[in-house]
C-alpha cells in the first residue's frame, strides 16, 4: 500500500507508573514516576467502506476497554526489571502491576499498543490498512509506531 488517503483518529487516556531502568541512575527516568499518557491511534485506508466510514469509531472502544482494564494506574514493569518485579509484587497491596515484554519507553509502548490494535482491526477490515499509536507522555514528548497491512 503506497498511499492510504483515507485516516480515522481517536484519543485515549491512562495514568501508570513506572521507571526505566536501563538508563543511567543519574537520569531521572531511573527512578519511578508517573505520567498521564495520552494514545492516539490513527487507522487509514485507501477506500472507505460501504457506510464511506475507514471503520466506525466504536469498532476501537476495545482499545478503550483494553486500556481502562490492563493498563490505567498501572505499575508499568518491565519483565527483566528483577527488582522492581520483586518489589512490585511483595507490595500488591500498593501496587496493581502490569508486567510487559518491553521496557516502558514512548517507543516501546507505542509498538506494543500498534501491534496490539493491528491484531484486532485485521478481524474488522479486510481492506488494506495502516495503523499509527503515538504515545505522549507529556504535551511535548511523544513517539509514534505504524504497521502496514497489505
Ligand atoms: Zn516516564
Amino acid at each position: 500500500m503506497s498511499t492510504a488517503p483515507h485516516t480515522v483518529k481517536r484519543r485515549f487516556m491512562f495514568s501508570a507508573a513506572h521507571r526505566l531502568p536501563q538508563v543511567d541512575e543519574d537520569h531521572k527516568c531511573h527512578y519511578v514516576h508517573g505520567h498521564n499518557y495520552t494514545v492516539d491511534v490513527e487507522i487509514s485506508t485507501v477506500s472507505l467502506d460501504e457506510r464511506n466510514f475507514v471503520l466506525d469509531f466504536k469498532d476501537l472502544e476495545f482499545f478503550e476497554e483494553f486500556l481502562r482494564n490492563e493498563f490505567d494506574h498501572k505499575l508499568l514493569v518491565w519483565e527483566k526489571d528483577e527488582k522492581l518485579v520483586q518489589v512490585a509484587f511483595q507490595n500488591t497491596d500498593i501496587f496493581k502491576v502490569k508486567v510487559i515484554p518491553v521496557t516502558p519507553t514512548c517507543e516501546e509502548l507505542a509498538e506494543l499498543f500498534a501491534l496490539y490494535v493491528t491484531s484486532v482491526i485485521s478481524t474488522m477490515l479486510s481492506k488494506d490498512f495502516k495503523v499509527r499509536v503515538t504515545v505522549w507522555e507529556s504535551d511535548k514528548s511523544c513517539a509514534s509506531y505504524e504497521t502496514k497491512l497489505t
